[in-house]
């Protein structure tokens, strides 16, 4: 299958490419900059041009900044669009998270609809971040599944970074959602909605400082930044990048994912348990199972229509760890 990747450079989109070029699908990946395009190709030096390009996209923020990019000889059948900002680095949240990730989905949508009709399949990845209501916090007794929605309102986007992600998230699946109904294109869309996503590093990293976002969390602990106090973050679930990348992968051709959202967890995340207690106070409960109970979640979606068997966390830490080391750590 011919597919367009957006933005290639990232955590996750290098696994998807890798999951893609494994199962013999010839892919174009749009990148910000021809260094990150070299960059992927010298990863990659024995694939031929035929079997992976690029497609330089600044900024996916831009009204029609993807009109060029769909079109490609030999046509695109399908499409995975990842690209969207994660992290909190941001001074105006509208313009740095919530501006690129909704004019960013619905643009790849219009300029499929309008420059790409050979396109049937868009696969787009949300976050467990549309589905998470924060205002109910840890929740007891509920079970997070695809029928949820994050009710953000522009007030709450607006006071931190965090929830202008959440709600950058939300609003761009809504959007796509939206479009589908209204505009009936020639094409379907299924979204994947992941929570914390851990794993190994397959992309190039100018430094340790720009590790992605998730991640982040992994590097601290063993940097040992949380001896005295391990923060909590709201998100107590996860999944591994490797899993993740499959399911987009076999989304693209598994017509039960047609239309549909998918929440894509492996489970509950408890950090302590799973770690090096070297780097953790004795007892320290934070990051843990919370003590009062949790929201639970149902993934059958992901298990029983993306054919997934997901990573244990113990597979996931030592791998994301290792590889970590391996860049410099
Ligand atoms: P990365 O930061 O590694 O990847 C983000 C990608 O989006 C990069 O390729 C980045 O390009 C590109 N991008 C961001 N803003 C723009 C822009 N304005 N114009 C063009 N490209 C842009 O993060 P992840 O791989 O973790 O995230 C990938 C996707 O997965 C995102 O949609 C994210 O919301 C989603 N997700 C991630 C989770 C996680 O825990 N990691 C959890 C749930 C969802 P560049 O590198 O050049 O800046």
């Amino acid at each position: 299958m011919r597919v367009l990747l957006t933005g290639g450079s990232g955590f996750i989109a290098a696994h998807i490419l890798d999951e893609l070029l494994a199962k013999g699908h010839s892919i174009v990946t749009t990148v910000r900059s021809q260094e990150k395009a070299d960059r992927i190709k010298e990863a990659h030096p024995n694939t031929p041009k035929e079997q992976l390009d690029f497609v330089i996209v600044e900024d996916i923020a831009v009204e029609g900044a993807f009109n060029k990019a769909v079109v490609s000889d030999p046509p695109f059948e399908a499409i995975i669009h990842t690209a969207s900002p994660f992290h909190y680095n941001v001074t105006d949240i509208q313009k740095d998270l919530i501006d690129p990730a909704v004019i960013g989905t619905t643009g790849i949508l219009k300029s499929t609809k309008a420059n790409a009709p050979t396109v049937k399949r868009i696969v787009i990845t949300s976050s467990f971040a549309a589905i998470v209501n924060p205002k109910k916090g840890l929740w007891p007794g509920h079970t997070y599944s695809e029928v949820d929605w994050n009710p953000v309102t522009l007030e709450d986007a607006k006071a931190n970074p965090q929830d202008g992600y959440r709600a950058s998230k939300t609003w761009a699946e809504k959007a796509a959602w939206e479009f589908v109904e209204k505009e009936k294109p020639n094409f379907s869309i299924t979204t994947i909605n992941p929570p914390f996503v851990f794993g190994p590093i397959v992309h190039y990293l100018n430094s340790l400082s720009a590790l992605n976002t998730s991640n982040l969390r992994i590097r601290d602990l063993i940097d040992g930044k949380f001896k005295e106090k391990c923060p909590p973050t709201g998100t107590f679930i996860w999944t591994d990048v490797r899993d993740l990348a499959t399911g987009h992968v076999n989304a693209l051709d598994t017509p039960e994912a047609v239309g549909r959202r998918i929440f894509f967890t492996a489970g509950i995340l408890t950090l302590p348990k799973s770690v090096n207690s070297r780097t953790m106070t004795p007892n320290d409960e934070a990051g843990g199972y919370p003590s009062g109970g949790l929201y639970s979640f149902d993934n059958n979606r992901a298990k029983e229509i993306l054919g997934i068997k997901f990573r244990t966390l113990e597979e996931s830490i030592a791998d994301t760890v290792k590889s970590l080391k391996a860049v410099g750590l």
